[in-house]
């Protein structure tokens, strides 16, 4: 007899990264993994080396410096606020505090990964509910609802697809779901957004029960590398989640470097400009190639690709080749389409160049 795993694990169909290396002596361009060209603010590079000098003590397991720092930014109660070792970490302690084999945990279509994966890890069942052109359907979402559902995990804008649905429609999908299902908000990309309909979900947050929302500091904040996001939820959930969540779950240079980060307001503001300019001109410029952007409003468009000669993989190996990395997205169900993120200015012309050469 061999040492068998928990129902569901063998079923998990390991996380793809996005690809980091190419030919050798070929330039890279990394374009897919959502990264920020512009790097972490100098303030949080600082911070992250001064905590450098306390490496050998524990880190303050409460994170309360990182979640004072959030609720002055954003501001927000910091009793509500926990801190996991990146959003991953934070939607993984929810599926295992309130999901149990057998239950369902719903998501949309092309939804995020890591819900299936954690759900998966727990022997749960993913429900997924179709989309309408790309877009978080809330009707569809709430058809699929049963008496099994314990949460509903909504990434908005959501990755790999760049949509958003506004805060009417999110307040009408909370509305809608009954009051024992949790609904996860993840707002990965929530810094990126200029829309005037859009809201992270806090408000849905205070008040409430059942409502959490997800961030991370791998995306705008430019600290992929040191593990650190953060949730905003009910207090009884809090006090769930902060029984079972590693008393050391989060490191000093982690916390240090993301308070650092998260009041560097400007910095933050110029990545915004930054990104909304550029996320405009590649949008623009795919369409003058014949190609189909999908509107986003994160720091990556999703792009589909004719059929043929000119298909998604011809354009994922020809790019490939000349050292710009892209994300392939068929294992979420979009096998014509690749992901691009936002780069520096040299990267998104090097990007459009050589797109224009590939479809000659
Ligand atoms: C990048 C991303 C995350 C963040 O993951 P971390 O674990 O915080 O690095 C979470 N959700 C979505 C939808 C993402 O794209």
């Amino acid at each position: 007899m061999k040492p068998t795993p928990n129902s569901g694990i063998s079923d998990i169909a390991p996380y793809v990264g996005g690809k980091s290396t190419a030919k050798p002596g070929v330039k890279v361009i990394k374009l897919s993994s959502n990264e920020t060209p512009l790097g972490a603010s100098p303030e949080a590079i600082a911070a992250y080396l001064e905590a450098a000098k306390t490496l050998h003590r524990y880190p303050d397991g409460s994170a309360q410096k990182l979640r004072e720092a959030i609720g002055e930014v954003y501001n927000l109660p910091a009793e509500q606020i926990i801190c996991g070792a990146g959003s991953d970490e934070l939607i993984g302690l929810l599926v295992h505090a309130y999901v149990s084999a057998g239950d369902e945990v719903l998501i949309s279509q092309h939804g995020f990964l890591m819900y299936k994966i954690y759900a998966q890890s727990v022997g749960a069942k993913v429900v997924s509910a179709p989309e309408k052109d790309m877009k978080t359907d809330v009707d569809a979402l709430l058809a699929h609802v049963t008496s099994k559902t314990k949460i509903v995990f909504v990434a908005n804008p959501n990755n790999p697809t760049g949509s958003y649905i506004s805060a009417s429609e999110m307040k009408r999908l909370r509305a809608g779901l009954p009051e024992n299902i949790i609904l996860a908000i993840d707002g990965a990309y929530t810094e990126y957004s200029t829309k005037e309909d859009y809201t992270d979900g806090s408000e849905l947050v205070a008040g409430s029960e059942n409502t959490v929302i997800l961030r991370t500091f791998s995306k705008i904040y430019g600290l992929p590398s040191i593990r650190i996001g953060w949730m905003y939820a009910p207090a009884p959930i809090c006090d769930v989640i902060n029984r079972i969540r590693g008393p050391f779950n989060v490191s000093t240079p982690a916390i240090m470097a993301a308070a650092a980060a998260v009041r560097d307001t400007e910095f933050t503001k110029n990545a915004k400009e930054f990104n909304n300019k550029w996320l405009a001109w590649m949008d623009t410029e795919l369409k003058k190639l014949g190609l189909k952007p999908y509107p986003s409003i994160g720091n990556f468009l999703l792009v589909q690709f004719p059929s043929g000669k000119h298909s998604s993989s011809n354009a994922n190996a020809y790019l490939m080749e000349r050292g710009l990395i892209v994300r392939e997205v068929a294992n979420y169900g979009l096998p014509d389409c690749l992901r691009i993120t936002i780069g520096l200015e040299e990267d998104n012309r090097a990007m459009i160049s050589t797109l224009k050469e590939f479809l000659q």
